[in-house]
């Protein structure tokens, strides 16, 4: 059953999904993603598997995990594995986005307790959407596009730029995308698909250098939507979209968060202890040795 509500006077949408309060916090014994689990009875190198707690109906949610062994993580996969791991997010986009029930296709992870992730084997999930949610509207409709000459550049290598945002919320924010426009995964060619995803292995480097240990993230995936053609002109932006990866911690110093508090909660507006300029500076001086 499906129960949207929408904010009457500010037009935000809300899920409603009793049924996630009576979900287990923590899995009580075993892994359910290691070999043998119960998600994952057989060995596998990348597995994607519908979500048991879908916050959306109809196989809207799935769950993809990285790799069979508990301790990998995606900053140091080895990139032939990697590569399968970009190669299952594109399919996904694909099989999803071509049914006629779903407009977007949501990549995204919380990796670490502190972002809510439940389980610690390295995974993410997938939503596809009935609709454009409201923030990727807003960016494609604004023709987000790279600024990779910016004094915010991290780092710029096989066609693909880093950069720190110019207005982040969050003490930790990075954008990569590609230096010449792409629409989505599924337009990657297999020589972006492998700058991708060392730019990205790259990036989470630094973030776990300047922290001294992996610091929790949410990393999510901007991608065009994925309606068809003729109702795409409904979207603002649709053909100048241009795929990108978002990636934040609430992290301001190791172990130390930040939270949004009451004012900026209240208002819209933060008030963030770092200078993107700054930070970028510390990501670029925090390059692979
Ligand atoms: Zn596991």
């Amino acid at each position: 059953m499906r129960d949207v509500r929408v904010d009457p006077w500010l037009g935000t949408m809300v899920h409603v999904v009793a049924s996630r309060q009576h979900r287990p916090n923590l899995p009580a014994t075993s892994c359910p993603f290691c070999v043998g689990g119960l998600e994952a009875p057989d060995p596998y190198t990348v597995k994607v598997i519908p979500n048991r707690w879908p916050p959306m109906p109809d196989e809207r949610c799935e769950v993809a995990l990285y790799a069979s062994d508990h301790r990998a993580r995606l900053a140091t996969l080895e990139p032939d594995h990697l590569a399968t791991l970009i190669d299952t997010w594109a399919l996904r986009t694909d099989a999803l986005g071509s049914r006629n029930d779903v407009d977007y296709v949501l990549i995204f992870e919380n990796s670490g307790r502190e972002v809510g992730a439940t389980i610690d084997h390295p995974h993410g999930q997938i939503y596809a959407f009935d609709h454009v949610p409201d923030r990727p509207r807003r960016r494609l409709a604004a023709g987000w596009k790279p600024d990779p000459t910016s004094d915010r550049l991290i780092v710029e290598r096989n066609g693909w730029a880093a950069t720190v945002p110019a207005a982040s919320p969050y003490p930790l924010a990075i954008e990569i995308a590609p230096v010449e426009r792409v629409a989505d995964l599924v337009s990657l060619d297999a020589s972006q698909r492998r700058g991708f995803g060392d730019v990205l292995q790259d990036v989470l480097g630094r973030i776990e250098r300047i922290h001294g240990e992996p610091a929790p993230t949410m990393m999510w995936f901007n991608q065009r939507p994925t309606m068809s053609n003729q109702r795409s002109q409904e979207i603002d932006g649709y053909s100048d979209a241009w795929f990108n990866v978002e990636i934040v911690s609430p992290w301001r110093a190791p172990h130390v968060m930040r939270y949004i508090a009451a004012a900026e909660v209240a208002t819209n507006e933060f008030f963030i202890p770092v200078v993107p300029e700054d930070l970028a500076a510390t990501l670029r001086d925090a390059a692979p040795a």
